[in-house]
């Protein structure tokens, strides 16, 4: 995928999973996640709990190692690189953000799953 389209890709995980963790649990801590893709550098600062922090981690880990020139929804992909557990978590929490960020972005931007 185009540097661009990682950039959307990361910072739409950003989104789902701070409204989630929000409305969810408690305890969020500020931190600050270092990126790189194709030669660029990118920071990336987020504010989650312990557990949601380290899901994100494997969702940008998975989004990073991503092999699709043109990147699927993970949804629809032939080769889902998520571990079964992982997945359903993400997609429970995508779902969950997904509906009360408004269903019109994200038919633009939720591009991911
Ligand atoms: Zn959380």
């Amino acid at each position: 995928m185009t540097q661009e389209k990682y950039q959307i890709e990361f910072q739409t995980l950003k989104k789902f999973f701070e409204k989630f963790c929000q409305d969810k649990h408690n305890n969020q801590q500020k931190t600050t996640k270092n990126l790189s893709y194709k030669d660029t550098e990118y920071i990336l600062n987020l504010k989650l709990c312990q557990d949601c922090d380290e899901l994100i981690e494997y969702s940008l880990d998975r989004l990073n190692q991503c092999p699709h020139e043109t990147k699927p929804r993970c949804r629809t992909c032939d080769e889902p690189c998520y571990k079964p557990d992982q997945w359903k978590k993400v997609a429970k929490l995508m779902r969950y953000s997904g509906i009360r960020l408004g269903l019109i972005k994200i038919k633009k931007r939720f591009k991911i799953f």
